[in-house]
């Protein structure tokens, strides 16, 4: 059984990888940062397995990650949850959004979909449709804004900044959007720190939170770890896998890119109980790269 937090859980963070391969050092960064403000928050911290995308995945990334993760000392709370058990959670929310009218098909190709979404197909009915199409949401506010721990206040425009999105692939598949928000409402998520890749979704989900009445988490958004060309690592640009042979210097690289004090412990939870006791988000350098580091 999956853990559900309680109410009087004043604070539960969560890491949802999504297993395309194991943890590199970026995502490593990304666990680090949302383990030790949880935990410094005497917080939750729960591990979801965001596998939507088959086609993506890789069969041996959970366990991978799984072990990575107990390897650098990084201990969640409850039982993994896996999206991909969770298929009917995501219909029902469909059928609620359905009713309230926020759904429409689409049926534009993706090469014709110009990043922001103008909303072309929104007098499509979801009754008369033959042609394969996917199921977008509309976003009705003109506005979206998120004060972010790190980054202050952000600001979305309608049309400008962010436009209607998928919900439901024309392959059937669940979109990640809906997928992040059912279960961070399912969970009770409080707290979502993650890397600033995932800003762009951030105003996507708070629409979504608020059309399914749940109530939207605090953001803080760190610092994206870069490769030496200045892209961000990623597991297609095939970033080396964090090796847990190296896990306390894994751990004091991650404490340094995030701007964290740390002593000279000798293991990963000497390490991780000393930053989580010092941990100040006010120090993670809000722009970064490793590349900058000597
Ligand atoms: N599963 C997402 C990822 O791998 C993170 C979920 C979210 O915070 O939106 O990047
Ligand atoms: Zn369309």
């Amino acid at each position: 059984m999956t853990k559900v937090p309680e109410a009087k859980d004043a604070y539960i963070g969560r890491f949802a990888p999504s297993p395309s391969g194991p943890l590199h050092f970026g995502s490593l960064v990304a666990a680090v940062a949302s383990y030790l403000d949880a935990r410094s928050h005497q917080g939750s911290w729960l591990l979801r397995i965001d596998d939507l995308d088959p086609a993506r995945e890789s069969s041996t990334a959970p366990a991978e990650i799984v072990d990575q993760l107990l390897q650098h000392g990084l201990v969640w709370d409850g039982d993994i949850l896996f999206q991909s058990s969770r298929l009917a959670n995501y219909q029902q929310a469909r059928k609620q959004l359905t009713a309230d009218n926020r759904l429409y098909p689409c049926t534009c190709s993706r090469k014709d979909t110009p990043r922001i979404y103008a909303g072309h197909c929104l007098t499509n009915s979801l009754q008369d449709l033959s042609q394969p199409h996917a199921i977008r949401f509309h976003i009705k506010e003109p506005k979206l804004e998120i004060h972010d721990r790190l980054l202050g206040p952000i600001k979305w425009r309608q049309q400008l900044d962010m436009g209607d999105f998928i919900v439901l692939r024309k392959d059937g598949l669940n979109a990640y959007q809906l997928a992040v928000v059912v279960d961070d409402i399912y969970q009770g998520i409080t707290d979502v720190l993650r890397g600033a890749d995932l800003i762009h979704s951030t105003p996507l989900q708070l629409s979504l939170f608020k059309a399914l009445n749940g109530t939207p988490p605090r953001y803080c958004h760190v610092p994206v770890v870069l490769a030496a060309d200045g892209r961000k690592l990623s597991k297609q640009a095939f970033a080396e896998t964090v090796s847990s042979k190296s896990a306390v210097d894994n751990i004091r690289n991650a404490l340094d890119f995030l701007g964290q004090k740390h002593t000279k412990g000798h293991s990963v939870n000497e390490l991780l109980e000393s930053a989580t006791r010092s941990w100040n988000v006010q120090a993670v350098p809000p722009l970064r790269g490793i590349s900058e580091k000597t």
